[in-house]
């Protein structure tokens, strides 16, 4: 019996675990979602208070991604955004969060790195991004990305929290569009 009931329970745990992890994922990329950007940010934000140390964050937005899909097609639109996926999952460090926050619309937390630190992982990504050529059935497609950066304030008792730096990001983001795009602003 005893046997069963260890049995039961592991088999429980893995269930668990696995819709845990599709509620949390997106199904076309495979990185997390906006749920687990919120839920892991909040982690973050925590953390970074606790032991002062820095936390920044990132949001980007592919350029005129609608044209890719009016000129191509949606399923080439898709390995746009997988190819875009791929190129940050290899740029940022290990302990840096990724997401896809929906449509063409990215995050990255950057647990540890300040302002400075941030800017210089975004530009790098943007250059990365401007330089990168996916091949696909239709031919090879490029595209640019804008990006907007933040890093944390204040404290949770001052009303700062990861979704205040998350908009502070989209500031920056829409700032970058506004500027002429395949750009990084600061906020
Ligand atoms: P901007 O430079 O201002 O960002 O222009 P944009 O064309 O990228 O922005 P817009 O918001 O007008 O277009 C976003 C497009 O992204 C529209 C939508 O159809 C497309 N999209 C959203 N999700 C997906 C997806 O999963 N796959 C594909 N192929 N397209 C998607
Ligand atoms: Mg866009
Ligand atoms: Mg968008």
């Amino acid at each position: 019996a005893l046997v069963t009931a260890v049995r039961d329970i592991s088999a429980h745990k893995e269930m668990e675990a696995y819709l845990k992890n599709i509620a949390n994922s997106d199904a076309l990329t495979g990185v997390g979602n906006r749920r687990f950007f919120l839920e892991e940010g909040k982690k973050e934000y925590a953390r970074a208070q606790r032991y002062s140390q820095p936390l920044s964050l990132l949001m980007m937005d592919i350029d005129k991604f609608k044209n890719i899909n009016d000129t191509y097609g949606h399923d080439i639109g898709d390995i746009a955004l997988k190819a875009l996926t791929d190129i940050c999952c290899e740029t940022i460090r290990d302990s840096d969060i990724f997401a896809r926050l929906g449509g063409e619309e990215f995050a990255t937390i950057m647990p540890g790195t300040d302002i400075d630190g941030a800017f210089k992982l975004a530009e790098r990504l943007r250059v990365a991004i401007e330089a990168m050529v996916t091949p696909t059935p239709k031919g090879d497609i490029r595209f640019t990305a804008s990006m907007g950066v933040t890093t944390m304030r204040g404290s949770a008792q001052e009303g700062e929290d990861i979704e205040i730096m998350l908009n502070r990001s989209d500031k920056g983001l829409y700032a970058a569009k506004e500027g002429g795009r395949n750009r990084v602003v600061v906020v």
